[in-house]
Formats: C-alpha cells, structure tokens, sequence
C-alpha cells in the first residue's frame, strides 16, 4: 500500500471580523471552529478589539483579532473552508464592499507565499496599514514576522500612525462595543 501523502505544515495568519449579531460571540465561536478545522492546528489566539467600521457604510462598529494557524490545506482549500465558516454564521454578500457582516475570515499571510489570483491574494492585500490587523498580529506573532512583499510586523506597526480607534476588549467582556468612527 503507497504510503499516505504528508504535506508539510504552513504558518497562516487569518483575520476575524465581524460587526453584526453578537460580533464578540461571532468572533469567539468562529475560533473555536477554526480549532476544529480538518489538517490544522491553531496555535495562538489574539484578544478581541473594538474598531471603528472602515469606509463610507453607516455601521456598527467591528470586532476583531487574529489567529495563527499551522495548515497542511493548500491556500485556495484554506480560503474554501474560511468561506464556509462565514456561511455558516449566516454571512450574505450583497456586494458592498467594507459593509455590515456577522464573520469575515481573511486569509492575511501563508508562510512566506506571494499570490495574485482573481479570488485570492496573499498577503491580504490590506494588511499592511490596517491598525485591527497589525496590532492583534503583533500579540501573536514574532516582531520580526516577515510579511511578504510588506516588510517586518513591527516596521509595519510602527509605520502607523493614530491607534486610538482600536481598543482591546478585556476577556469577557460583554459584547456591546462603542468606538469612534473613522
Ligand atoms: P473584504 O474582506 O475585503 O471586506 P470580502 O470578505 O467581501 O471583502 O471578500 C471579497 C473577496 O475577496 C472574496 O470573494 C475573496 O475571494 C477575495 N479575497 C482575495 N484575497 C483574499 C484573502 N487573502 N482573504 C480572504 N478573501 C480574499
Ligand atoms: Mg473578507
């Protein structure tokens, strides 16, 4: 019998968000899914923050964090299951773009890869100024995480400027949020 095909594990990084229905739940629970996720193992959890919701759609304000992941799913598999996780939380695409949403579950970095496909680019192409991302990112990761194509985590974070519109939400907390807009 052929031996069973063993892919080497990739360190990803996954954004969380979500601004709708109990986004501190959302969040929460969408972790312990991706806990659970077939070929991966979660390795750190970030703290939940209050964010304020980003472009021009009147809403309420974000929760987020991040999570690292050590995968054996190729990237595209990754951002299938990520995709399901939202379905399942009862996430409709309307087609607006940065509006309202129970989960979004962004593929932010896979190891050291570079891609550009039409529904998959990695890293998040976002990432690099985005305060909700870089700061829960930098509890989990190493100063030093190269981000390809973006420079080091902490070269990122200290490239940002204003971070009072993002506030770590202290472990059970309850789910009510307030930030400023942005
Ligand atoms: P956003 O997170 O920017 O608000 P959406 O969650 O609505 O946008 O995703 C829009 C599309 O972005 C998805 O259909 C997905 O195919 C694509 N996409 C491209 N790169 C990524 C990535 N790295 N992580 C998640 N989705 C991505
Ligand atoms: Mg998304």
């Amino acid at each position: 019998m052929a031996a069973p095909e063993h892919r080497a594990s990739v360190m990803a990084y996954i954004g969380l968000g979500s601004n709708l229905a109990d986004p501190c739940a959302q969040v929460r629970h969408a972790m312990d899914e991706l806990a659970v996720l077939a070929n991966c193992t979660l390795c750190f959890r970030s703290s939940l923050y209050a964010t304020a919701p980003l472009g021009p759609v009147a809403q309420p304000p974000f929760v987020n964090a991040v999570v690292s992941l050590a995968t054996a799913l190729t990237p595209l598999a990754l951002l299938g299951a990520l995709q399901g996780l939202e379905r399942d939380h009862g996430r409709v695409r309307d087609g607006t773009r940065w509006g309202p949403r129970t989960l979004d579950l962004d593929l932010l970095v896979f190891g050291e890869l570079q891609l550009q496909l039409p529904g998959l680019v990695v890293p998040h192409p976002e990432l690099d100024h985005r305060a909700f991302v870089l700061v829960p990112l930098a509890e989990i990761a190493p100063a030093r995480l190269l981000i390809p194509g973006h420079g080091h985590l902490q070269d990122l974070l200290a490239a940002l400027g204003d971070q009072d519109e993002i506030r770590r939400i202290p472990d059970g907390a309850p789910s009510v949020v307030i930030a400023k807009p942005r």
